[in-house]
């Protein structure tokens, strides 16, 4: 096993709690679910079936958040012509040797369940004539399992069905407009709550603290470190920041999809941008070089269809050896009918920015997509710290391994919430006063955001390298002296970024290979030593990696 230890971070930012000061207010519940995304909503479904006061709390409206935008779809093996053991090989061959086989095997045997009781809830898939749920495929899958809703609509379904039934329960209370900011842990470093900014909600305005003795993430990805995401703005990297201050274990963080078919719409296109999903090349899209030559069929037995960190360093080639910025997706071929049929949000939002798929080539390239690491968990969503769990984009279960098999995410968030729903069904964590944390407020002003986003684009984006890297955190690190701020929100999640960009450097600096979606330069090829996973933790105010084997944690036994 090996250590490394970084330097201290930076000014605090990720030592310190966010606030200080003694919330204004106080309230009391079971479970408290951070995030109202698939993860978030569906846990809250599942909890209130034990009778528990769950509350939920939202940093924007219900709806905000990755899962609404999700297009392609949600991968389970539904088909009888497919098995979980299927799904298992497709999955471990795109985590590129890095997944943790037990948890792959539990999202893929309860996911046909999990997308049943999702079909249960009203949630309308797309449907074949003979009135079976229409499946198709995505890259890296060799079986047709993606379930699709709205054509490329899925995510927004999905929310709509979740958000009913949440609000059709009259005992789930939702909090909107409401930023967590940091947990609030016991005398023995057991989560017994948090702290958060309410704005706008009566006598819950402004800071305040939520005690329960179970305290879910599910806040989601990080879009937001980098200068192009697809994410949508709310993605921070909040639940990550906040658990890794608290102490909590955190892993893979290295490993950032970077989806290669995102509408480029020039040098100056800055945070979310749109993305055109896979399943566009699933049905016959085609990628062209900056010359318009097809190069992806002499590169991979799937041509288009490989898995993403293959698609994305074959675009990222083909862009650097032509110096263009873009690549070109053709779908001319799909067809009028298709397009309208299959793909009816992208073709509008292509139309509205002026470019027609029926008729012309889509400009694209490469853009932050997907976190597959996070705040580490067993095989329950339980992390390292009592009382605390992570559920979804912000969790590293260890399914996606060194790259997430496309829909693979969706699936996640639901299997797993379930999973914390059968550990809570044996009862909650201990209930005990939180202690209140020393620490000053390290908060970094918002203008600081821009600098740090292109500091990771750069330097810790699809291509990387030590100096790179190095260079990215020196950038970062300078960062809290030169911009601080008062605490507001837009300053605590720029805070929030900073800290996860830390870690992700970190842990990006110190893996000497390339694997699955970290694209190394310096150390270009797999390296065998390297099957491992890395686990950072923050013990007293110093980042301390260790790193550890493909085997799923086992925190229950930690703890007790
Ligand atoms: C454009 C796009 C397309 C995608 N397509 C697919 C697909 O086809 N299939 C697939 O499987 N996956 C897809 N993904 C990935 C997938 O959508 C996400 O991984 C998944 O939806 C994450 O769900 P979640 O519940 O973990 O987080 P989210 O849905 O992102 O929800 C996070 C929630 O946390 C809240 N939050 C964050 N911080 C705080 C805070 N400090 N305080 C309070 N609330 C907070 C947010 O407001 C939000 O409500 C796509 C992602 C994008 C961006």
């Amino acid at each position: 096993m090996t250590v490394t230890a970084a330097p201290p971070i930076p000014g605090g930012i990720v030592a310190a709690p966010l606030l200080a000061a003694t919330p204004g207010w106080y309230e009391e519940c079971d479970v408290v679910i951070v995030g109202s995304g698939i993860a978030g909503l569906s846990l809250a479904l599942y909890a209130r079936t034990l009778g528990y006061r769950v509350m939920v709390v939202t940093k924007s409206r219900v709806e905000h958040g990755s899962t609404q935008w999700a297009q392609g779809g949600i991968a389970a093996a539904l088909d009888e012509d497919d098995s979980p053991d299927d799904h298992l090989r497709d999955t471990l061959i795109a985590g590129a040797g890095l997944c943790d086989e037990d948890a792959v095997r539990v999202l893929v045997t309860q996911g046909p369940g999990a997308v049943r009781d999702l079909v249960a809830l009203g949630t309308r898939f797309d449907r074949t004539a003979g009135g079976d749920i229409a499946l198709t495929r995505e890259g890296g899958h060799l079986r047709d399992r993606i379930a699709h809703a709205g054509g490329d609509a899925t995510g927004a379904e999905i929310v709509r069905a979740l958000v009913q039934a949440v609000q059709d329960d009259a005992d789930i209370v939702l909090y909107e407009q409401a930023l967590a900011l940091d947990l609030l842990l016991d005398g023995t470093g057991a989560v017994q709550g948090l702290t958060l900014h309410v704005m706008g909600q009566g006598q819950r305005d402004g800071v305040g603290a939520v005690l329960a003795p179970a305290v879910v993430l599910a806040t989601g990805g990080l879009g937001q470190v980098f200068a192009a995401t697809t994410n949508p703005k709310v993605a921070t990297g909040d639940g990550m920041a906040m658990a890794a201050r608290a102490g909590a274990v955190m892993s893979d963080l290295e490993f950032v999809q970077f989806h290669p078919t995102v509408m480029w719409l020039g040098p100056a296109a800055r945070g979310q941008q749109p993305l055109v999903s896979e399943a566009v090349r699933g049905e016959g899209a085609i990628l062209l070089d900056p010359h318009g030559r097809r190069f992806m069929p002499d590169l991979h037995p799937l041509a288009e269809l490989a898995p993403r960190d293959v698609v994305s360093k074959a675009v990222m080639r083909a862009m650097r050896e032509a110096g263009a910025p873009n690549v070109w997706l053709d779908g001319r071929r799909l067809g009028a009918e298709v397009w309208q049929e299959r793909f009816p949000t992208i073709l509008t939002r292509s139309r509205e920015l002026g470019i027609d798929p029926v008729t012309q080539l889509i400009p694209v390239a490469p853009a932050q997509h997907y976190a597959s690491g996070g705040i580490r968990t067993d095989l329950s969503g339980r992390a390292s710290l009592r009382g605390l769990f992570a559920c979804g984009e912000v969790a590293c279960t260890g399914v996606h391994g060194a790259n997430r098999l496309a829909s693979n995410s969706l699936l996640e968030g639901l299997v797993f919430a379930d999973r914390i729903a059968g550990v809570l069904a044996d009862g909650l964590p201990a209930r005990r006063d939180p202690v209140s944390r020393p620490g000053t407020p390290a908060v970094i002003d918002d203008a600081a955001r821009p600098l740090i986003q292109q500091a990771m684009s750069d330097g810790v984006g699809v291509l990387r390298s030590g100096p790179s890297i190095a260079a990215a955190a020196d950038e970062i690190a300078a960062v809290p002296q030169q911009y601080p701020a008062q605490p507001a929100t837009e300053a605590w999640e720029t805070t929030n970024i900073a800290a996860v960009a830390t870690i992700l450097a970190h842990q990006a600096g110190a893996r000497l290979e390339t694997r699955g979606s970290h694209w190394r330069e310096d150390f270009p090829e797999a390296d065998d030593q390297w099957r491992l996973h890395q686990a950072t933790r923050l013990v007293d105010g110093e980042l301390i990696t260790q790193s550890t084997p493909l085997s799923t944690p086992d925190w229950k036994a930690w703890h007790d």
